[in-house]
């Protein structure tokens, strides 16, 4: 088994900030001339999220949306009385989505759906600079 080690950052907005963040991988990856592995996607952090979605204005607005339903920014929550910083939602709404992906590398291709990208979503409060982590094993 080989691992290989890449990453690279992405500056965010915040606030829900979608990042399609799929060439990067895509470039990492293909660079390395592969024909199967298994590909880890993953950022550090625990106010940020990486998931998968269809890149499109509509979802750009609607996953927000259903995140702000779930855990709203303007809830009470414990960790804002204990620490102060007001991002309670933003680290609910990281760990339900969570901070990593699988893609499978397979004859050379990285096996996304036509409308499938691989995104960064930056919950906290603030702008951000993200690191994200591409671990190649095979
Ligand atoms: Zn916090």
């Amino acid at each position: 088994m080989t691992v290989i080690n890449d990453k690279f950052t992405v500056n965010t907005k915040g606030n829900s900030d979608i990042t399609d963040i799929t060439q990067m991988v895509k470039h990492s990856v293909y660079s390395h001339s592969l024909q199967n592995a298994v590909v880890h996607v993953y950022v550090a952090g625990s106010t940020v999220s990486v998931t998968n979605i269809e890149f499109e204005p509509g979802l750009l607005v609607d996953l927000p949306e259903a995140l702000e339903k779930i855990a709203p920014s303007d809830a009470e929550y414990h960790h804002d009385a204990m620490w102060h910083d007001g991002n309670g939602y933003a680290h609910v709404r990281a760990s339900i989505i969570g901070n990593s992906t699988m893609v499978p590398l397979i004859d050379g291709a990285l096996q996304l759906g036509q409308w499938q990208q691989i995104v960064l979503v930056d919950f906290d409060n603030k702008a951000r600079t993200r690191t994200v982590y591409v671990q190649i094993v095979y």
